[in-house]
């Protein structure tokens, strides 16, 4: 297990101060980092998200002569076009919403005969973030031809239901245009049948114990990416009827009731490895659906649990990865939420020693072979990407969304 991760050795708490030169923290750059006021640490952040955001451009766009040969957010053209948009949101640099549409135009293109058709590995993300960039440039007609596209993507018969390349992933680019484009965009009528269907799978698959089950592939999975916190997660952005609430609060509790004794997830129903820390398995992605939820329901249970859930990430979390699916980065966001949940500062301190701990050493020890910077490198959810968009959500907290999960 302890080779998953560097032992946590942050102190559990580092007030800030404006005298940075003290010598119990000047001599480990690490820690004088920490207890430097927040604004000085963000302008590190946002130094180096802008030069990361460059280099993966220059890495994925420009080296490659803007041809794309894997479109999908997660490991491919689109997530750089979505770190553009979010380094647009932060900056305003109007030349980084071009390029940013510029990209998506190519993945338009690549993604015309793709049969998958979710936010993070399919169509339906090309033209949701298409639409939504479109929106922010003012481009009308742009925003109209991808509103048109998207609303011609068809959901095979036999698509499972989870996230990643299921209906619940669909659905979560249904209610980001619904966000950012226009309440109605995607009527109710619409993803209330997608999701009378995510419900009635889950129903049917219960063995009575956990009211909503799912499969993918053949396995029962619970976490983000394939499993029931990616499910539940999109379900509560729709308006449930009460019965319906119970069923999502019912397997939630299930979960939680029938976790490891350390706290952690397991990654699937049958599975009794506790191994993984990760938003796509284990603790982090349950967290965030967890903070969701004690959000949506008002629920102290709830609550609760996402707290523990979020020491589990504290204590085993800083993996030797870098992204945001396996990886520090994505980890990260579970402290920048249940900050925003609770305002505590001591979440967004959890959140700064993580990203601080990237800043400082992550490239050192990917050059030392003692972290993997991801199998695609640059890419958004394995790779650098994932980092820089956490140094840009790190500069407004209060606004960070986990990319492709948080709407
Ligand atoms: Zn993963």
């Amino acid at each position: 297990m302890g080779d998953r991760f560097f032992p946590n050795e942050f102190p559990d708490f580092v007030a800030e101060t404006e005298e940075i030169t003290q010598t119990a923290t000047a001599t480990d750059p690490l820690l004088k980092l920490l207890s430097l006021p927040y604004h000085k640490t963000a302008e590190s952040f946002l130094r180096r998200a802008i030069d990361l955001k460059d280099k993966i451009v220059k890495e994925t766009w420009l080296r490659t002569g803007g041809r794309v040969k894997d479109f999908t957010l997660y490991t491919g053209s689109l997530g750089t076009a979505y770190l553009l948009f979010k380094a647009y949101q932060v900056t305003n640099n109007k030349s980084d919403l071009n390029l940013c549409i510029e990209i998506v135009r190519a993945c338009e293109h690549a993604s015309r005969d793709s049969g998958h058709v979710t936010f993070i590995c399919g169509r339906a993300g090309v033209c949701a973030l298409g639409a939504v960039a479109a929106k922010q440039a003012g481009d009308q007609p742009l925003l109209n031809q991808y509103l048109s596209q998207f609303k011609k993507i068809q959901l095979p018969e036999g698509i499972p239901n989870e996230l990643l390349y299921g209906r619940s992933g669909y659905l979560w680019a249904c209610f980001l245009l619904n966000r950012y484009i226009g309440e109605r965009t995607i009527p109710s009528s619409q993803t209330g049948v997608i999701t009378k269907r995510i419900i009635k799978d889950g129903i049917q698959l219960s063995d009575g114990r956990c009211p909503l089950m799912y499969e993918w592939h053949g396995k029962k999975y619970w976490g983000a990416a394939h499993g029931l916190a990616g499910i539940m997660h999109v379900l509560m952005e729709m308006e449930l009827k009460p019965d319906e609430q119970e069923l999502v609060k019912g397997t939630l509790r299930y979960m939680i009731h029938n976790r490891f004794p350390s706290g952690n997830y397991r990654s699937s129903e049958d599975s009794e490895a506790d191994r993984l820390v990760h938003w796509c398995h284990g603790a982090p992605g349950i967290a965030l659906t967890l903070a969701k939820a004690a959000k949506v329901f008002q629920d102290e249970e709830l609550l609760k649990a996402a707290g523990d859930a979020q020491e589990v990430v504290w204590n085993r979390g800083l993996l030797k990865r870098v992204g945001i699916c396996h990886g520090v980065s994505g980890n990260a966001y579970v402290f920048l939420s249940l900050y925003q949940l609770t305002d505590n500062i001591e979440f967004l301190y959890r959140a700064k020693a993580f990203a601080c701990f990237l800043l400082d050493r992550a490239d050192n020890l990917t050059r030392e072979g003692k972290m993997h910077g991801g199998d695609r490198p640059y890419s958004l959810f394995e790779g650098s990407g994932g980092m820089a968009s956490l140094f840009f959500d790190m500069i407004n907290p209060n606004e960070a969304r986990f990319p492709g999960y948080e709407l």
